[in-house]
């Protein structure tokens, strides 16, 4: 792909929630409580929050809770899983280039699923490797890590390394209405919302992008329910249904995307910021018997 016009931006999440906390606690007009929630219920236009410490009545609630029987829920709509393992690692030699990064790597993974590294420099002497699956179940954590060990003895054999810090992930990627759930006075945000696109699983920039409207909205005195827009929703789903469909043929599908589009037209993809006749053109890009199939088939059912 050709990155000349990019930066690959990394964010920490402990740096973002201190810069959000100190920035809400600067205004007065709001106020942090920590309680776990253990039901929202509404009555007669006012919602009642139940907390584990006390319940709580609101004009309006933004729920981002996730629970169990919202991944039964998925299973009757086309999903997969984004279940990852990484490692920061500092090396004792010099041996990442900071100008570039590794995005699908496919060359070691198991052939069955779309499993894939990430190779994430900050430093010339330390980097995030993350190993990702798109499949149906979480692996054991020694699964993801036997990859990642494998992969650097493969490609980084010069160096001997140690981890600095570990993270694991678990995220829907799934076509389910999430934001059905949302009322007039409940508004479903994040995974639970249906923010996560199904085909890649990222959620930052529709956070930041249904966020912003949620404010214009209330500004505005509008409904604050976001409904996703359709057109994204439906290369997603042939996306998404294919990958589940034959799981072993990701490396393919991608190639094919990455191959025949311009950087410029994936990431307006991937942003949601496509023109039709654009989506259009990726669909006819990806031209293969299997997206043909599933292009017919998701036309008559939502789980495949
Ligand atoms: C290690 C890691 C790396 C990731 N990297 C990327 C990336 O590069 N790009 C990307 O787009 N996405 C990435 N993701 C995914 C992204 O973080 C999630 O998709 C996103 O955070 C989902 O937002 P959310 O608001 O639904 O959930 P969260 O960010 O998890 O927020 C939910 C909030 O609700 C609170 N909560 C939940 N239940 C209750 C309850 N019962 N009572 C009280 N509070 C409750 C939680 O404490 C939490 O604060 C990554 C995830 C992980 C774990």
């Amino acid at each position: 792909m050709d990155f000349s016009n990019y930066n690959y931006k990394t964010l920490s999440s402990l740096k973002f929630r201190k810069f959000v906390i100190e920035s809400v606690n600067k205004q007065r007009k709001f106020k942090f409580i920590n309680d776990v929630v253990l039901n929202i219920r509404e009555e007669k236009n006012k919602v009642i929050v139940v907390g584990n410490k006390k319940n709580y009545l609101a004009k309006h609630v933004f729920d981002s809770r996730l629970s169990e029987k919202n991944f039964n829920e998925i299973k009757h709509h086309t999903y997969l899983k984004q279940h990852f393992v990484g490692w920061v690692i500092k090396t004792n030699k010099k041996i990442f280039n900071k100008n570039s990064f590794v995005f699908m790597d496919y060359r070691i993974r198991d052939k069955k699923s779309t499993a894939f590294t990430y190779v994430l420099p900050f430093k010339k002497d330390e980097a995030l490797i993350e190993h990702t699956y798109f499949s149906k179940n979480e692996c054991d954590k020694k699964v993801y890590e036997k990859y990642i060990i494998e992969y650097l003895k493969k490609y980084y054999s010069d160096t001997s390394y140690e981890i600095i810090k570990s993270e694991f992930g678990t995220i829907p990627m799934t076509t389910y209405p999430f934001y059905k759930k949302s009322t007039k006075n409940i508004t479903k945000i994040g995974t639970v919302g249906g923010w996560v696109k199904a085909s890649t699983g990222y959620s930052f920039k529709n956070c930041e992008k249904y966020s912003l409207k949620i404010i214009d909205n209330i500004k505005k005195g509008k409904a604050l329910r976001i409904i996703p827009k359709k057109r994204y929703y439906f290369l997603d789903k042939i996306l998404l249904g294919v990958l589940s469909k034959y799981n072993n043929r990701g490396e393919t599908i991608f190639y094919r995307l990455i191959k025949r589009n311009s950087t410029k037209k994936i990431l307006q993809f991937l942003d949601e910021e496509s023109k039709p006749l654009d989506i259009l053109k990726i669909i006819f890009s990806m031209r293969s018997i299997h997206f043909i199939l599933i292009f017919f088939k998701s036309l008559f059912k939502k789980a495949l």
